[in-house]
């Protein structure tokens, strides 16, 4: 009998009924904590199955205590990488520097963790799949808060009514759209574009990754183990985001090949693969910034609410310690007072992380050859020294012990 069955036995008339739109990682980790409080969850997610892909991700500080409290922690621990060596190539591929890597990234050696990202989403669906209503190749198509609950359309032709509602579902979020209109006023654009993607180790790399630089460009290879696959990653400076082509793979394509067709060193091999690549992932690096986090009986969390772009490396940390904060923070209150809690007492957590831009990370990305030059002198010197543990606003929230109500 798994937990929900208890739970049904128990209280099948009181619980309260949540829709959490998107099964990456906020999603799953949201349903397991509200599950576990004695919510009644379904997940809506508008691919066919569960996505694999994308860069490695890391989880710091305070959000290892949510995995740990969620008994993923082992099973996280087994797949962490161990990325030994960073490595910084000129325009003709010879070496700049080679260094640490929790020395540019203020990871913690031996405590943070680097997972590939695919290995996260696993283990947070694992946990909750049993409990948890999972409804793939479907996504909310209307809310109306009207009544004394959300009446919520779906796109494959159901019609449901939920208590609440949670909008988990990335950068581009369809519900944050429908709740507060469009992308653009919350989006803060950082002013590159990357695209991910697996090719084959060509280079036979190990545990490390190689990077190749010219002003406003970056190419490199990040090889999780010793296997026949790489993950790839362009990155390139472009002034305004590209919204069209954040819903157009064809379009992404072109416009990488448009960005990195004079390019040296093993890029053209990488252009060769993109081609082919049937895992591309393509996005602006950009934050979403709002002066609120819910309407009425409608919330957002991770990503949706608020990304903090894959230059501070926090993004995956910021969803798990949202879930779990906006799951307590439900646990004993009624959804207005619930959703001003979560947003309390995870804010100013979120706004110390979106900061760490402009603290460092963006120079690894120089859009002139004078501050190119520059970062290299930087890099040189950090080779010489040992990694400074991690950034305090990696820890700067201490996780409550939350109740559900009775
Ligand atoms: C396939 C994939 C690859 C990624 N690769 C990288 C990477 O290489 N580098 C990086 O920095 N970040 C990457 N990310 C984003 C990274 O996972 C997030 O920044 C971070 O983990 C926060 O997670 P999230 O759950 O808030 O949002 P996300 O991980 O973006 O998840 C959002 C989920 O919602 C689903 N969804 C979107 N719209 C709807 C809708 N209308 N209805 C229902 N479901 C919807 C998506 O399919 C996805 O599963 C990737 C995300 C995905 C989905």
């Amino acid at each position: 009998m798994t937990r929900t069955d208890l739970l049904r036995g128990v209280r099948s008339t009181s619980r309260r009924k949540v829709l959490v739109s998107g099964a990456s990682v906020a999603g799953p980790a949201l349903a397991f904590w509200l599950n576990r409080y004695g919510f009644e969850v379904t997940v809506v997610e508008k691919a066919g199955a569960l996505r694999g892909g994308g860069y490695p991700i890391d989880v710091r500080g305070t959000a290892l205590e949510v995995v740990r409290r969620m008994g993923i922690l082992p099973r996280l621990r087994d797949a962490h990488i161990d990325l030994r060596r960073l490595t910084f190539l000129d325009e003709d591929g010879s070496e700049v520097a080679s260094i640490d890597p929790h020395t540019v990234t203020g990871g913690v050696a031996g405590q943070d963790l680097e997972v590939p990202r695919g290995d996260l989403t696993s283990a947070l669906y694992t946990a909750v799949r049993d409990d948890v209503e999972f409804m793939f190749n479907d996504s909310i198509d209307t809310l109306d808060q009207s009544g004394h609950g959300v009446d919520v359309t779906f796109r494959g032709g159901s019609r449901r009514t939920f208590d609440m509602v949670v909008g988990a579902d990335g950068l581009h979020s369809r519900t944050r759209e429908i709740l507060f209109g469009p992308e653009e006023q919350f989006h803060r654009y950082l002013g590159y574009c990357f695209a991910v993607f697996t090719m084959r180790n060509t280079l036979g790399l190990s545990h490390e990754t190689l990077m190749w630089n010219t002003p406003g460009r970056a190419a490199a290879f990040y090889a999780v183990g010793d296997n026949d696959e790489v993950h790839a990653f362009l990155n390139f400076a472009h002034p305004e985001p590209p919204f069209d082509a954040f819903r157009n793979p064809e379009a992404q394509r072109d416009l990488i090949a448009a960005e990195f067709g004079d390019a040296g060193w093993e890029v053209p091999g990488m252009l060769a693969a993109l081609r082919d690549a049937d895992d591309l992932f393509f996005d602006g690096v950009s934050q979403i910034r709002m002066p609120r986090w819910s309407s009425g009986r409608v919330a957002l969390v991770g990503d949706a609410a608020y990304a903090p772009s894959f230059l501070t490396g926090q993004g995956t940390s910021l969803a798990l310690v949202g879930a779990y904060m906006l799951a307590g923070s439900l646990a004993d209150r009624e959804h207005a007072a619930g959703f001003a809690a979560y947003e309390h007492h995870t804010r100013e957590f979120v706004t110390v992380n979106q900061d760490q831009v402009g603290e460092g990370d963006a120079t690894l990305f120089p859009t002139t050859a004078r501050a190119l030059e520059q970062r290299n002198d930087m890099l040189r010197s950090l080779s010489a020294m040992p990694s400074a543990g991690g950034r305090p606003a990696h820890s700067a929230l201490t996780l409550p012990a939350f109740t559900p109500m009775t």
